[in-house]
């Protein structure tokens, strides 16, 4: 069983576990495995300062932050809380992410 596949992948729904944000759910955007991070929607928003451009007019926007992958959990939709992944061999071959709590398969 190759790590990869109990990890959380771009576009999973997770749950935020620790630090500010805890508790707020997100799609994952962007992981960043070398710095350990990752950028979750509309979670750890920082505002940013921005000069005015001829398609903006500049100000103040909100943006998302990295935050620490270990602070992150995937939602499993039928235990409706955060989980942790296992893995499975399907009959064809494929290996997908199944909740450690309840066994669905999160992989279609
Ligand atoms: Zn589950």
């Amino acid at each position: 069983m190759s790590m990869q596949t109990t990890r959380i992948r771009r576009d999973d729904e997770v749950i935020i576990i620790a630090g500010r944000d805890k508790g707020a759910r997100g799609k994952v955007i962007r992981l960043m495995p070398s710095e350990g991070k990752a950028l979750i929607s509309k979670v750890n928003m920082v505002k940013r300062h921005t000069k005015p451009t001829q398609n903006s007019k500049g100000g103040i926007i909100e943006k998302e932050a990295p935050i620490a992958i270990s602070n992150v959990q995937f939602f499993c939709p039928s235990c409706k809380t955060g989980v942790r992944l296992g893995a499975k061999a399907l009959e064809d071959g494929r290996k997908v992410r199944t909740c450690k709590k309840c066994g669905e398969v999160l992989d279609s």
